[in-house]
Formats: C-alpha cells, structure tokens, sequence
C-alpha cells in the first residue's frame, strides 16, 4: 500500500486479501454499507450528491433521503436485519467504563436503542391502520409529517453522563446520522453511527466534538495550504486513526467469581505467588515479557481472535494484526487504519464484538488498564495523521521535489505548538482513573507530554532555529539494518529509530499517540489531537497570511515551542526534572489533569476552533470527575465488600487451623488483623468524603487511594501465607494462565 494514499474504507482488495482466503470470509456477504455498496445500490445521481454533501457538508434533500433510506432498507433486509438502531457515543467519562453485570460484561461505550423495521401504513384510511414492514417513515399522526428514521432520531437517555447540559425537566435529546462513518448489520440490527446532542444543539457525547476537530483540521488545513501555496487541487482534509488495543483473555467463569472483576473491571486484591515477580522482584515492564510476547497464542483464545477477525472483517474492519503481549494471558490487535471518526466507532464495536464472541466460549475479555498488579497492563495507541483528499500526508516526509517537500516541516511546527500550547489538553484526553495505574509507571509513557519526531528532525530543527538551511532540508535516508549473514538480507530500516518511552512518537507517515487508556473511546484523544494541530495550522496560517514568509513563519513556531521537542528517554529519572525545568506540566492524577481542562487557554482553544462551546468545555470537565468519582467509588466498596465477606473469614478459619499447632501459627494473627484496621480505616475514610465533585475527586485520589493500597498490601501478604484452600477468589495463577 502507498503509504501517502488516504484510505477512506477498505477496498475490495484488502477485503479479498489471501490471508483472510483461510475461512468463510471470502464467501461471506459484506455487512457495511460503505461507498462501494452505496454506489452499487443507489441511483448514480443520488450517491453523487451524497459524496458531495460529505465534503461540502449540504444537507440532503427529501427526495434523496427517501431514495437513500429505501435502498439501504432493501441492502440491510438482504441482510437479515429485522431492526435498525441510531447507534451513538454518550460521553460515558474518560473510561475505565467497568464491572456492573454477573456475566463478563459487554463493553457500551456505545449505546443503542433498537426499532424493528415496521411502520404503519398510513394510505389506509381505517382509523387502526395496517403495519406493512419498511425503514418507519416517523410520520406524525396529527400532522402526517414524514420524519426519516435514517437520518435523525430522537430518544430520551436523560440519564447519559451531560455535565449539566441537560437535566430530567429538559431532557430532549436527538440523534443524527454521521454519514461520513458507514452504516452496517451486525446481529440483524441495522446500525447508524450518530451524534447526539441536546435540544439546544449541546454536544452530550464523543462523537459530535470529534466531527466537529475534523471539520476544523480541514478547514485550517486548506488554509495553511493556500497560504503556504502548495497542493492546489486539494478540496478537504481528514484525520486518519489506526488503533492499536491490548487486552486480557480470562476463562469466563473464574471472571464471574471474582466481584472485583464483575464491579471494576481489574483486580483490587492478589498477587502473582511465582513466576519473575517474586523471583527477581524486576519492574512490571519486565515481567514476563521474554516468555509471552509475541509467543504463540494458547488455542481457544486463537479461535476467540479468529472470531473476531471474521466478524469485524464483515463489518468493514480488516483487523489485519494480532499478537500476544507482554503479560501471561494478554492479547493485542489491530484493524487497518482509517479516517478517525469511523476508526474510533470501529474500535467501540471491536470491543462489544469482543465481549459477545468471547461469552459464546465461555471466556471473558479485560479492557481495563491495569485488570492485574504486578504484570504488564493494557494500552491502547493512537496512531494518527492529517492528509489532503489528494492523497498528500502531513506527516509523511516524503521527497516530491517541489514545494511539497515543505509541508512535512511546517506541519511539525504546527503540531509543535498545539503540543505545547494545549499540553494539559492532551493529558486530559487520557485521564481517568484506569489510566493513573499505567502513565508514568515505567510500562506505559510518562505523564509529561512531549513531542518524538526523531534526533535527524530534532537536528534539523535546531540547524533552521540556528538561522541555517531549508525548511525541505529533512530528506531522511533510510538505512539499512543488515543482519550481516548469506542467508537473510538487509533490511530498509525507518527513517528514525522508534521510541517506546515517548507519549507521542514518529512512526515513518503518522505519530502515536501512545497514552491512551486501552477501555477509553479514541474519540476524546483524537478530538484533542486535531484541535491542537488545527490551531497550530491557524497560527502559522495567519503569520504567513500577515505577510511572513512561510519560512520565516515556520522558524519563528518551531523556535517558541523547541522545547516541546524531546528525544531522549521518557522513562529516565532526570527527565521529570529535566521537563520542569522546560516548563512543560508532569499532572500525574487524573484530578489533577481534569482541573486543567477547562482553564480559559483551552476554552477559547475549543471555542475558536468550532470544538466546544464554553459550556461544552466546563460539561466535559464535570463529566470527567463524575467518572473519575463513581470508579473510585464502585472501587472502594467492592475492596470493603470483599474484605469483610470473603478475606476476614478465610484468615479466621486459617487461624482455626492453627489452633491445635499455635506454634506454626507465627504471627498470623497479626498479620491479619491489620486487614481488619486497614479494612475499617478505609470505611471511614471514604463515609468523611467531601460533596463538591472536584473535591471529592481530590479527597479520593490522595487521601482514599493510599488507603486502598493499605487494605490491598494487608491481604496481598495474608495471601502469601494463607491455606490456598482457602483463598476466597480466583488466584492470579488461575486468571492469566487459566486457559
Ligand atoms: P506497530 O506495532 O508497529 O506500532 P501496528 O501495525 O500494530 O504497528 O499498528 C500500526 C497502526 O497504524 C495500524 O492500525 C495501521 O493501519 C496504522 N497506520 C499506518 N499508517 C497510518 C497513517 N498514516 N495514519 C494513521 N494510522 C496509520
Ligand atoms: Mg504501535
């Protein structure tokens, strides 16, 4: 694949691709109604003016909906839908979206309210109409107004997460079709992907601020391009988004087992009693990874992964890699890329799809950041990048030999002040409670934001700052990896080295955005991503339109931001002190990050940029600390829970145990009765919890949170010495190597 070509929805030719040639899946019937199935099924003028409405934003006329809802109706029913649903992404917090169900649970970052295809049909004059089945009409009995159920919707949700957008006396909300993310069948449901907003037009979810940073990067994109005079021709810009997740495989009856898992999605007790962990005590980055990484997957997770492959591959998403990870029992995949707003709903499905293939084997999939102590957790990388609709990649350094050769420098000027600029936005965007276990804890980047685009870049930087070179100077060679021997030949290596310790490294035509929570939406992420680099696009934009040079503007960025640029190692002890003194933020909690996001820099960002409205801002704010305080909350009282009904009980028939040989008893019941202190002393703890949320969220991560770790070190260590008889819950041993 040509790397700089956008791909906008797989072609038929990765659809066909051999290696998908090794199961049913070339037979099987495409269930997405992507633009090759619109071109097939609709008249040649309407799917004209749909393509055109996608880049010019028009609205569709009555005549065109009709045509459209009727032949995706035919398509879907082909397809054995029975209903279809207006498929939307409430803003269900930052995530760490977890536990809640006896059974492993479904993930719903998505949400959907399904309507079988049946309506009555209103040419009949009888006062009880027949029903005939169609895509439904909505039209109002009272003012026989056609209203398309394609296109709009209207649901009621007044329980969604809305930061005070809406209340129970003002609940109205709506629904729209996103028409630039295809249609699809999956489980006889037709899905919609929508936005959601308030009667007021109020965005209440994920996906409506993310549109809105895409229209905003083309906008300001195609301005930077006009003003710098380069790729004339080029009508829109997109985001691209490639996501790569990790996650847990666990047999599912051990999972249900464990309330912890049920209710938090991770963990809160237990330990690994063998393996390196014990052994050589090597930081969690270590653990295990010689042994799993990249080893063979164990069989039923194979037929799990398999499963998932062939059901999203119907759904539109080649989920092209898999691998095993790190950690005993984890597990990571990813689809080929595609323009962000389609790529983050794929990532939500890919999740439910999980969940439901994996409950068919008995088995459970963790999304969580941090589902295990002690072992590797999950991420999930953002990999992104901006382009023209003519195939030119911001992000790409390619040699054209003409003007172009410019763009990959100025580009990085722009991104070089968003990244600086807007720094606590984009730690935001993957802050919550999950995601504290992970960044900055030697496994996944550090809390601080700053920019990889390797030390050649760096260099080149430095020499233009340095009042040397050209802006179309960056011609990086590739070099050669040789692995010296006759037999296998040398390899084209990157154009710079790769760097796992940075949040935001180069990766050859795209960055990765390494610091998001693996059971987060990419949507908040990338709606931070492209508002920053569609500011940092207006910024240079303007210096030019203002009569600089596009040199002169670019050099003048880069030097103001230089110190976002960063190429060492992001997990060493000298950079926290070495990027203070930069002046770039370290906010390591979430109720810290989430006390940023709504400071007057960020809301006139948003605002200026067409993202959020100030009120949005402050909404998205609010919800944050509400997720961040129910997962603390759901967290402490299943530890309170499980400490007083299943670990103080187990320690006092081990005790029991012991009565006839007090000798070999030692100090057990010492040891165990400081699960009872610390068990109490985080009840107290948390009942004396302040009511203002931002409070709260505070309180709870600095006073709860250690005495979390109290209660969890006293039972981890009665763990150690305890009958394993005895031992209330699934162990460790038997979650990650179970299967
Ligand atoms: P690695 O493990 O080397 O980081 P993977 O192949 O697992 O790479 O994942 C890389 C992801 O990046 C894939 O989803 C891929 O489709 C995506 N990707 C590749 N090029 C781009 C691009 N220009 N923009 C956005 N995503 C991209
Ligand atoms: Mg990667």
């Amino acid at each position: 694949m040509d790397v700089t070509r956008s791909v906008a929805s797989p072609s038929d030719d990765i659809k066909k691709a051999a290696v998908f040639e090794k199961d049913a899946l070339l037979s099987a019937q495409t269930m997405i109604y992507d633009d090759g199935e619109m071109k097939k099924t609709l008249p040649g003028d309407v799917y004209e003016r749909f393509k055109a409405a996608l880049v010019d934003g028009g609205a569709t006329s009555d005549e065109d909906q009709e045509a459209i809802s009727k032949a995706l109706y035919a398509w879907a029913r082909e397809r054995g839908a029975t209903d279809y649903a207006h498929w939307f992404f409430p803003m269900r917090g930052g995530s760490g979206a977890t536990g809640g169900m006896r059974v492993p649970r479904v993930q719903t970052l998505g949400a959907l309210k399904c309507d079988a295809f049946i309506d009555l049909d209103w040419s009949s004059d009888a006062a009880n109409k027949p029903f005939k089945t169609l895509f439904p009409s909505g039209r109002l009995l009272c003012r026989n107004q056609p209203v398309r159920r394609l296109y709009t919707g209207e649901t009621d949700g007044s329980s969604f997460p809305n930061g005070g957008l809406r209340a129970t006396h003002t609940a109205a909300a709506f629904t729209s079709w996103d028409r630039s993310s295809p249609c699809f069948v999956y489980d006889k449901v037709l899905r919609i992907p929508c936005a959601f907003v308030t009667h007021y037009g109020r965005a209440i979810d994920d996906k409506t601020p993310l549109l809105r940073s895409q229209d905003a990067v083309a906008r300001e994109g195609l301005r930077l391009l006009k003003a710098c005079g380069v790729e004339k021709e080029a009508s829109t810009m997109y985001a691209y988004l490639g996501w790569e997740q990790e996650f847990f495989v666990v047999s599912a009856d051990l999972y249900k087992k464990r309330p912890d898992l049920v209710n938090a999605g991770r963990t809160l007790f237990g330990r690994l009693l063998c393996g390196n962990q014990r052994v050589s005590r090597l930081p969690p980055r270590h653990q295990s990874g010689d042994l799993n990484y990249f080893g063979a997957t164990p069989g039923p997770v194979e037929d799990l992964l398999i499963a998932v492959q062939t059901e999203m591959m119907r759904m539109g998403s080649p989920m092209v890699v898999r691998h095993n990870e790190v950690a005993p029992g984890q597990h990571e995949m990813s689809p080929i890329f595609c323009v962000a707003n389609a790529s983050c709903d794929s990532n939500v499905l890919f999740m439910e799809v999980c969940a439901k293939e994996s409950q068919k084997r008995g088995l459970a999939v963790l999304f969580h950041e941090k589902p295990f102590a002690g072992i590797n957790g999950n991420g999930k990388h953002a990999n992104w990048s901006v382009g023209t609709d003519t195939g030119l990649n911001f992000f790409y350094p390619k040699t054209y030999g003409d003007e172009r050769d410019t763009i990959y420098t100025t580009a990085l000027a722009c991104l070089s002040h968003g990244l600086l600029e807007y720094n606590e936005l984009v730690r935001c965007s993957v802050a919550h409670a999950g995601n504290d276990h992970r960044l900055g804890a030697q496994e996944a980047p550090p809390a601080i934001i700053s920019l990889y685009p390797g030390t050649g870049f760096e260099a080149h930087v430095d020499k233009l700052i340095g009042g040397e070179g050209e802006l179309a100077d960056y011609k990086p060679e590739k070099g050669k990896a040789d692995p010296r021997c006759r037999a296998a030949a040398a390899v084209e290596a990157n154009v710079e080295d790769r760097n796992r310790t940075a949040p935001f490294p180069f990766c050859g035509n795209r960055f990765e955005f390494r610091a998001c929570g693996s059971s987060q939406n990419c949507a908040l992420p990338m709606t931070v991503c492209n508002t920053l680099m569609a500011a940092g696009m207006a910024k240079v934009a303007s210096l030019i339109e203002g009569g600089a040079s596009q040199k002169d503007a670019v050099v003048e960025t880069l030097k103001a931001a230089r110190q976002v640029i960063f190429t060492g190692n992001g997990y060493g002890e000298e950079w926290p002190i070495e990027a203070k003194e930069r002046g770039l933020p370290n906010l390591k909690t979430t109720p810290e990050a989430t006390a940023a996001f709504a400071s007057e820099k960020n809301v006139a960002v948003f605002e200026a940029m067409g993202v959020y409205a100030p009120d949005e801002t402050h909404a998205r704010a609010e919800v944050l600390y509400e997720n961040y305080t129910n997962t603390l909350s759901v967290e402490i009282e299943t530890m309170v829970a499980m400490a007083k009904t299943g670990f103080l009980p187990a320690c006092a028939k081990d005790l029991a145990l012991y009565a006839a040989a007090p000798s070999l008893a030692g100090d057990k019941a010492e040891l165990y009765g400081k699960i009872k202190t610390a068990c109490a002393d985080l009840e107290e703890t948390f009942a004396a919890k302040p009511a203002d949320l931002a409070a709260e969220a505070t309180y709870l991560c600095d006073v709860c949170k250690p005495k979390m770790d109290a209660l969890r070190a006293a039972v981890d260590a009665a763990e150690a010495e305890m009958d394993a008889a005895l031992y209330p819950y699934p162990t460790y041993e038997a979650l990650v190597y179970g299967h």
